[in-house]
């Protein structure tokens, strides 16, 4: 079939099923004769797609009738903005900074207001999460920020913080779907899809309803408040309408494979294979403390930048594309999303102790 084991950090691996399905569906979908992305947003047809797309997320993720479910634009980063842009009635954020992403979200938060880094990870290169049990929480925060899952370093909050009451806002991208969450605990949680659910550009934000109000900073686009956005059910203007209709089908596929509980334990499984080779390796090391390491991105490097860049070099060559590691850290990463499947894992493990033997 020609398909390879893509580890890409993201856009990444969809489902073949998936895959061949849109594929199927392509030149006449289910008998309308033009594909979904030929379709008014406001057919009847695009109509079911768009509320099953909703429902079966809803059912996934357990999210209460008080949550809204926004399929929006503007990938994740365009979140960075909407979200001072709304919720900063007191213009005060709280950021626990935890890589680039959750860095970027803070500096965008400080154009809109006053924009506080209660707990950093910077120090260690972001090769941990901080302590986040105890922080020095802003009186008039209007929320407290964190990157769930820090796709660049491999680190993810395997506790999230105690916020002592404020709102907590998520960005959960490299993590969407890959493991049970309490929606309840959030006033937002929000991701780009384009690791684990569909492709780039769509931003799934699941937001507490009243959380969405008219209340919006002055200035603030009409594209960019959630009101705008809640009123029409996702459909104030046109869609990513193509998008959210693969995002529907990975939601259908992760039903039939079980729900969250059941990709939590083939992640969990896949994630073994990989860490548990980095420990005994007399080679490769994992670059990330042991307690709060990523289900999803394994970073690990040799600690010989010559001897990374041929280990790059052949697993191309062998078949196992996008393993170097973000440009700022350097090294590998192995990002293994929902649709990376065991054998890719494994896999790859059996390449990491044959370049070992060859060239320890
Ligand atoms: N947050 C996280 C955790 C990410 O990994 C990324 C992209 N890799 C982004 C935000 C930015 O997403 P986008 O490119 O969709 O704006």
């Amino acid at each position: 079939m020609g398909r390879i084991y893509n580890f890409s950090a993201g856009p990444a691996m969809l489902p073949v099923e998936v895959l061949k399905e849109a594929a199927d569906e392509m030149l006449d979908y289910r008998g309308t004769g033009m594909s979904v992305m030929e379709m008014s947003h406001r057919s009847k047809a695009y109509e079911v797609i768009i509320k099953e797309a909703e429902k079966d997320l809803r059912e996934l993720m357990n999210i209460p009738d008080n949550y809204k479910v926004l399929f929006l634009q503007g990938g994740a980063s365009l979140q960075f903005a909407m979200i001072p842009m709304n919720l900063m009635k007191n213009k005060v954020s709280d950021h626990i900074i935890t890589g680039q992403w959750a860095k970027k979200a803070y500096q965008e938060a400080k154009i809109y207001g006053t924009a506080n880094v209660i707990a950093s990870s910077e120090d260690k290169t972001f090769s941990y999460i901080p302590d986040c049990s105890d922080l020095p929480i802003s009186e008039n925060a209007d929320y407290v920020y964190i990157c769930e899952n820090n796709t660049i370093y491999g680190t993810k909050f395997k506790k999230l913080p105690n916020t002592k009451g404020k709102l907590l806002v998520s960005d959960v991208s490299s993590c969407f779907l890959s493991e049970p969450v309490d929606v309840t605990k959030y006033g937002i949680i929000y991701g780009g899809v384009q690791k684990n659910i569909g492709p780039a550009g769509v931003v799934i934000v699941i937001i507490r309803e009243d959380l969405i109000t008219e209340d919006t900073l002055p200035g603030t686009p009409t594209m960019m408040k959630y009101k705008t956005h809640e009123k029409e059910g996702s459909m104030y203007n046109t869609p990513p309408a193509y998008g959210i209709y693969i995002c529907g089908k990975v939601f259908k596929w992760i039903k039939n494979k079980g729900g969250l509980e059941a990709m939590k334990a083939h992640n969990e499984k896949k994630a073994a294979i990989l860490y548990d080779f980095l420990d005994q390796s007399k080679m490769f090391r994992g670059t990330v403390v042991k307690e709060d390491r990523s289900l999803m991105n394994v970073p690990f490097v040799t600690g010989n930048e010559e001897l990374d860049a041929k280990f790059i070099k052949e697993s191309k060559a062998a078949g196992f594309e996008n393993l170097k590691g973000h440009r700022t850290v350097g090294g590998m990463r192995a990002s293994i999303y929902n649709a990376m499947p065991i054998e890719g894992v494994e896999a790859l493990v059996a390449f990491m102790k044959k370049f070992e033997a060859e060239n320890l």
